[in-house]
């Protein structure tokens, strides 16, 4: 284009001494002046042009022909993007778009397709998600039998390996009981040790081999914040194993290697671009492999953004603690590797009665589940982060815990002032009223899980039935929090459920399952608009991560992370929106994923 104006520019000039078409010299003063004055002009312009035309080089890239949602309040909708150097150069029609289009830009029609901001999951435990990849995917099983067949089927495959492990398996699944036993396992697999963890990572279910080789017996102690289930009768572990009782069972399961880890995280991130994720906010079990991301991003295989989390275990901010959540942010604080972030594990979850409520379970008044940290030494971690300048996730399910998440975070914010920490509450299951406007309040932002509320029986028959009808009413309420002026932004929890985003922009979108039950919605009045839950990935979910000046919208000079999908979310029936595939993921400017046609 550049060329072209210069071209437009030298035909004027060639013209204009002898111009034939007026010939200057027959006509009047006035008139002779006047045309002088709007060739200067017309010269004028076109030079400015040109002169600006020479300072902008071509894009690299150019989409067109695309419905681009930018996710940029002022401008939501174009029809082209051009980048140039990683970065956005171009946001507008195809005309405005095209002027920068030269020799080596590489044109790309959408053909009418989508084009959203890259995706941002903000809570998600990226190593394990990829170790499992390679291991039983126990998703979706109807029942026991149905796992014990897809355990069989992979022990045939697997001959050699020491340990059979698995996860994916729901509370629902052992109905009418809610716990899983060891003795299916035991009768299958008598002298090979199995080790599965259920979807949600805070129950696993081991068999008798298993139990042996951690060294559990009948007089083994639980353990701090865990328990090792037991027969009422006889007094044995029955083989589920809650919380941290989960961890005496995995530290004798043979660790995976340097070039395991590796592999997982190249799966995980092929996953993750396919799906349309370009950052992840991780919320544990990253942190350890900073320098394996660094090892993978010096070999150019970094395919997506990595925002890692230093877990903080109980019961208190060690000196250790500091060191090491000091050292990685010195060493790690750009694009691409961040570690500026720490998480605290408030509670457990419903499922298995851990997650911390207010007023005892409903359908155990025994039981009201505790918290992991004693709340004063919680809130003076919280504070000594904060005043150091690391934003905090903490993971909070039951309304007892959320409260004591809200109130760290008022503490803090009234030591040290920080207004704009955008400290997080992770999970939010179920909250008490009176913490619902705490979020705009303290500026604290809620990080959901949309697909944690998909409501099949694991939700309805199990979460909804331990806490009961009232405190479920209030369940995953992002709208009643935004309608309050907070901030919500989504993720996957991934293994818990599947990073796949647009099953949980369904299930936000919809409050029901694929099939459309319930047919009234699960607390339907927390329904989110499509765009809503767009942005619940994108622009608030940069601003969740301090990234909104480079990242979650399409505008120009921010990074050019985004996608093409292949149907018009804002148009289809919504209950067919988690089939959306992505065909086009682009991070930083560079093509990392094309789907095939
Ligand atoms: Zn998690």
């Amino acid at each position: 284009m550049g060329q072209h104006a210069a071209h437009i520019l030298i035909s004027v000039e060639l013209r204009q001494p002898g111009c034939g078409f007026c010939n200057l010299n027959s006509m009047p003063t006035h008139k002779r002046l006047k045309l002088l004055l709007l060739l200067a002009l017309i010269l004028w312009a076109l030079s400015a042009y040109a002169q600006q035309s020479a300072r902008v080089p071509p894009a690299d890239l150019i989409i067109q022909h695309a419905k681009v949602f930018t996710s940029d309040e002022k401008h939501p909708w174009a029809q082209s993007v051009a980048i140039y150097k990683g970065k956005i150069a171009a946001v507008g029609t195809d005309d405005e778009v095209s002027r920068r289009r030269g020799i080596g830009t590489k044109m790309i029609d959408a053909g009418g397709k989508v084009v959203l901001p890259g995706f941002t999951d903000c809570h998600i435990h990226f190593l394990s998600g990829g170790l499992g990849l390679q291991r039983v995917n126990l998703e979706g099983a109807k029942n026991v039998d149905d796992i014990l067949a897809r355990l069989q089927k992979y022990a045939d495959a697997h001959q050699d390996t020491p340990w059979i492990l698995g996860r994916g398996w729901n509370y629902a699944m052992f109905a009418p009981d809610t716990l899983p036993n060891k003795k299916p396992l035991d009768k299958l697999f008598p002298a090979w040790p199995v080790f599965l963890r259920g979807y949600d990572g805070h129950t696993s279910w081991a068999n008798s081999k298993a139990l042996a080789l951690a060294g559990i017996t009948k007089d083994t102690p639980n353990p701090p914040n865990g328990e090792i289930v037991r027969d009422p009768v006889t007094g044995e572990a029955t083989g589920a194993l809650k919380e941290s009782a989960s961890a005496l069972v995995e530290k004798v399961i043979p660790k995976p290697d340097h070039v395991a880890k590796l592999n997982a995280y190249r799966a995980g991130m092929r996953f993750a671009v396919q799906t349309g994720i370009t950052r992840v906010h991780s919320a544990g079990g990253d942190f350890e492999e900073l320098a394996t991301l660094d090892e993978l991003r010096g070999e150019k295989q970094l395919w997506i953004r990595f925002s890692v989390a230093y877990l903080l275990q109980p019961p208190e901010l060690r000196q250790e603690d500091l060191k090491a959540i000091e050292e990685a942010h010195q060493a790690f604080h750009d694009d691409w590797i961040d570690a500026s972030t720490v998480k605290f594990l408030l509670d457990g979850v419903v499922e298995s009665h851990t997650a911390a409520m207010l007023e005892p379970y409903a359908d155990d008044p025994s039981k009201k589940g505790s918290l992991f940290w004693d709340p004063e030494k919680y809130k003076s971690a919280v504070s000594e982060l904060d005043k150091r300048g690391f934003q905090i996730y903490t993971h909070a399910i039951g309304d007892y815990a959320v409260r004591t998440a809200l109130d760290g975070y008022e503490s803090a914010l009234q030591k040290n002032k920080n207004k704009d920490r955008r400290n997080r509450v992770e999970h939010v299951e179920t909250i008490d009223r009176a913490d619902v406007p705490r979020f705009a309040k303290l500026n604290v932002i809620a990080s959901m899980q949309p697909l944690h509320a998909y409501p099949d029986s694991d939700t309805l028959d199990v979460w909804a039935h331990n806490i009961g009808s009232d405190r479920a009413s209030r369940a995953w309420v992002w709208k009643s929090i935004a309608q309050a002026g907070g901030e919500y932004v989504f993720g996957s929890d991934w293994p818990v459920v599947t990073l796949n985003p647009w099953q949980g922009i369904q299930t936000a979108v919809t409050r029901q399952t694929v099939d459309g039950k319930p047919k009234e919605g699960f607390v339907p009045l927390q329904r989110l608009s499509v765009p809503q839950a767009v942005q619940a990935y994108t622009l608030n979910a940069a601003l969740a991560g301090h990234r909104e000046k480079t990242e979650g919208s399409i505008e120009k000079g921010k990074w050019a992370d985004l996608i093409v999908i292949d149907r018009n979310i804002f148009e289809i029936e919504p209950h067919t929106i988690s089939k959306t595939k992505v065909v086009l993921t682009i991070v930083g400017g560079k093509i990392v994923y094309e789907a095939d046609h």
